[in-house]
């Protein structure tokens, strides 16, 4: 079953709103099985919702509508629909008692317009609206629904749970719709693509995989859909299994979870204790270490050593390795690990240096140069990235690939 969500507003298309309501949608519907094929913004002009409205209805089975039902002038979207379906304005009772419920509520007396949006078509069905003044309606036509619902988030939203979706779900047998995420840390997209090609290409049919990459991260997902859950769970899983063995230490979770939560639970299930020792993160690592709750349990501190004094006299790095290798190097990078691991008696340790940008770069050490070591019982390990040139992505991406050198040290 295919579904549009039409969003009606000039707010949306000149940047002032952000369109969260086709994204809280889009969530929602796709869960109980709507294959959600576009999303379409329209100014708040009758021939724009008009040209939006006959091509959905001519490729879909349900378009949902938000925005555009206020009391006041710019507001078209019933005024249009009505049209539309070829309906008429009748005053419904219960949407009266239902504004004039939430305006006495408000202490205000009914004033024209609020009485206005108790006029309905008399062609619709009418959604209550327990939290605003104007009720949604929802049209058929060919066994097309159109669905018209407040653009107040909290409105819409409500409306959607307690009426459209159980409505829709009495209307249309739906399928069962599965996605299965995989995360990704540590590996570039590209990279992961041509490991996986061989995978990828031996893949049913009836699974669909995405690459969404973000800084130092790529998610893929798994999608599928049929009338037997537990069919689609097993082919699924058979696929997990399969890319497990192509890509084990690059993969970190299969559930939307932070990196650093993930490595919280691991330190604790090791009774191991961190510290970090950061210099280009400027602390970004430690703080999002201890975002997560009971962070206490196994973090100890941080000594932001930004300075090559601070990486002298707190971690004891050696002077004439600084002078030599300079200060994004993989000597200072893995002296700062130890230093800082002996200095906090900690199990483990994070150090960070680099060149995070816009300006410091050289020839030889590009603006987004990284160096980042782990120190443990084991020794030192350390590596080089070469990110890019945007300073807030580069600390983000060292900050990630620290955590995700951690989780493979520790496994
Ligand atoms: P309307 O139903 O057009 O009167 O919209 C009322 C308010 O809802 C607007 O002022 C916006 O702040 C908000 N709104 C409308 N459409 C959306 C949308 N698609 N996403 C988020 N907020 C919206
Ligand atoms: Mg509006």
């Amino acid at each position: 079953m295919k579904l549009d969500i039409l969003s009606i507003g000039d707010e949306l298309l000149i940047g002032q709103t952000l369109n969260t309501n086709a994204h809280w949608l889009s969530q929602q519907l796709n869960k109980i099985g709507f294959e959600i094929r576009q999303h379409t913004t329209v100014s708040d002009e009758k021939a724009h919702i008009l040209t939006a409205l006959n091509d959905a209805l001519e490729n879909v089975d349900v378009v949902l509508i938000t925005g555009g039902l206020g009391p006041t002038k710019d507001d078209l979207t019933l005024e249009v629909l009505n049209e539309y379906f070829g309906g008429k304005l009748v005053m419904n009772q219960q949407v009266y008692e239902d504004v004039e419920r939430l305006i006495g509520g408000r202490g205000f007396e009914m004033n024209e317009l609020n009485k206005q949006q108790a006029l309905v078509p008399n062609n619709a069905r009418v959604l209550r609206n327990k939290n605003g003044t104007a009720p949604g309606t929802w049209f058929e036509k060919n066994g097309t629904v159109v669905v018209s619902m407040p653009g107040v988030p909290y409105e819409m939203k409500a409306m959607t749970t307690n009426t459209v979706i159980p409505w829709l779900l009495e209307k249309f047998k739906l399928p069962f719709i599965v996605h299965q995420m995989v995360y990704t840390q540590g590996i570039p997209e590209s990279t992961l693509a041509q490991q996986l090609v061989h995978w990828e290409n031996e893949l049913p049919k009836s699974i669909k995989l995405a690459y969404l990459p973000s800084p130092g991260r790529v998610k893929l997902r798994l999608s599928t859909t049929g009338n037997d859950r537990a069919a689609l769970n097993i082919a699924i899983e058979e696929q997990i299994e399969k890319i497990k063995k192509i890509i084990p230490q690059y993969i970190y979770s299969f559930e939307e979870e932070a990196l650093e939560r993930i490595l919280g639970e691991k330190l604790k299930q090791q009774k191991a204790t961190l510290s970090t020792a950061e210099s280009c993160t400027g602390g970004y690592i430690a703080h999002l270490i201890t975002s997560v709750q009971g962070a206490s349990d196994y973090f100890e501190g941080s000594v932001i050593s930004y300075s090559n004094a601070v990486k002298i006299n707190q971690l004891h790095v050696n002077v004439d390795d600084i002078e030599k290798y300079g200060a994004v190097s993989q000597q200072v990078v893995e002296q700062m690990a130890e230093g800082v691991r002996k200095k906090m008696n900690t199990t483990y340790a994070i150090a960070t240096s680099g060149i995070a940008g816009p300006t410091g770069g050289t020839e030889e050490k590009p603006v987004g140069t990284v160096w980042i070591a782990i120190a443990s019982e084991k020794g030192v390990v350390s590596k080089k990235y070469v990110f890019g040139k945007e300073r807030d992505i580069n600390i983000e991406r060292t900050a990630v690939a620290a955590l995700g050198m951690l989780n493979l040290e520790m496994s």
